[in-house]
Parts: structure tokens; sequence; C-alpha cells
């Protein structure tokens, strides 16, 4: 039987850094969904979409065939890296994922990828939504300050000029909007395991999932 495992939680809580680690570790396919719903945000913005027009965004996501090779994400078959980490598609990618339509067609993807491999899945609604029977799940939670300081680093590290203080504004905007949206928002499902990574290395926090894991 395949393995699933759920890694849930806010913005810059460090999910994809301990998922990535975790599938390594257990030898895994490891699934970013943030990059998905990024994906269709770029692609709308390469379009000149007005993000709020809910059928145009529909009609881009219908063109969007989204898949993975070796953790790396593909649209319409061309890799995606940086370019989907923008504050560009930070900022319009909880408007998008909030439609109805857009998560549909995202999560039939996930759930066929979970049909195929044993795959650890990033998100807000993986536990809760898209595969309440995983295995294992997950819920990641810091305060907004050091998830703030940790996208920052990450984005720094990476080459571009940014400014602390707009990054945590659009993670807390980011979760209000993710929290509240109608459709599978983000919370915390009531199996999952709450881990507070404040001010916890992390090589700690994959031991403490490591710990819960046994297979
Ligand atoms: O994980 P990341 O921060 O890259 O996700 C970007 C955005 O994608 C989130 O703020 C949220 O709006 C959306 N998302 C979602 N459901 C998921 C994963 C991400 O709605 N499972």
């Amino acid at each position: 039987k395949n393995l699933v495992i759920a890694v849930d939680g806010p913005a810059g809580a460090g999910k994809s850094t301990i998922a990535k680690l975790i599938a390594e570790k257990l030898n895994i396919n490891y699934i970013d969904t943030g990059a998905m719903y990024r994906a269709i945000t770029y692609k709308c913005l390469q379009n000149n979409i007005d993000i709020n027009n809910e059928e145009e965004v529909i009609k881009i996501a219908k063109d969007c065939e989204i898949d993975f090779k070796d953790n790396n994400i593909y649209l319409n078959g061309e890799i995606l890296k940086d370019e989907i980490r923008t504050m560009e598609v930070s900022n319009n990618v909880s408007n998008v994922a909030k439609i109805k339509e857009v998560r549909y067609l995202m999560v039939d993807v996930q759930r066929n990828i979970g049909k195929i491999n044993s795959v650890i899945l990033d998100g807000r609604d993986i536990g809760s939504y898209v595969f309440p029977n995983a295995d294992y799940k997950f819920f990641l939670v810091a305060t907004p300050e050091e998830r703030g300081k940790r996208r920052y680093k990450e984005l720094v590290n990476k080459g571009y000029d940014v400014n602390l203080e707009e990054i945590i504004n659009d993670i807390i905007k980011r979760d209000e909007i993710d929290s509240n949206r109608e459709f599978a928002p983000l919370v915390k499902a009531d199996d999952a395991i709450e881990i507070d990574t404040t001010g916890k290395s992390i090589n700690e926090v994959v031991q403490s999932v490591l710990s819960k894991i046994n297979i």
C-alpha cells in the first residue's frame, strides 16, 4: 500500500524544507502543492489576467497541465523555478487558490499522484481535505515573525532584494485569506500532530516528525 504523509500549516512554517528532507529519508516522492497554485498564478500574471476575474482564471487553470519530476514542478512541459516565488506571485496566489474550480483541478492531480506513489505532500488542506485518510498528518506552526524571517533569508539567499516587513505582511495576509476561504480552508485536521517550529532547528523538527513515523 502507498504511504501518504500530509504536512500542512500556515505560510513559512517550514513545511517544504521539512517535507523534502523526510522524503529523502524515506525515499518517497515529495509534492509541493503550493507550487501548483503558484504556477497557475504565474500563468495568469503572464497572460495579464485580472486575478479577480474568476472565469478567466479558471480558463487559464484548465489550460495548465501540471506534473512533477524529481521534486520539480512542470507547467505544460516546462520546468518552473524561482519565477513562481516572486512577491508578485505571493501577493496574488491566495486569491487564485480560493477559487473552488481551481482547487478541484489541483486536488485531482494531487490525489492521482497519491494513488500511484508513496508521497509526502505539503500544503494547507492535505490532511483536512485532499487525503483525509492519510497515514500521517502533521501541522507545522511558528510565530509570524519567525516565519517572515525564514522567508526573508531564503529570498535574500536567492539574490532577491526584499523587505522583511513586506514579507511578514504578505504572510499574515495570505494566512487570513487561506483560513477564511469558503472551500477547503487552511485548518488543522483533528487528527494531525501539531509541531511548533519556533526556535527549533531544521534537524530538530525533522527528528520529531520521524519519531512519529513507523514504517
Ligand atoms: O506553500 P506556499 O506558501 O508556496 O503556498 C502558496 C499559496 O498557495 C498559499 O498561500 C495558499 O493560498 C495556496 N495553497 C493552497 N492549498 C495548498 C497549498 C497552497 O491553497 N494545499
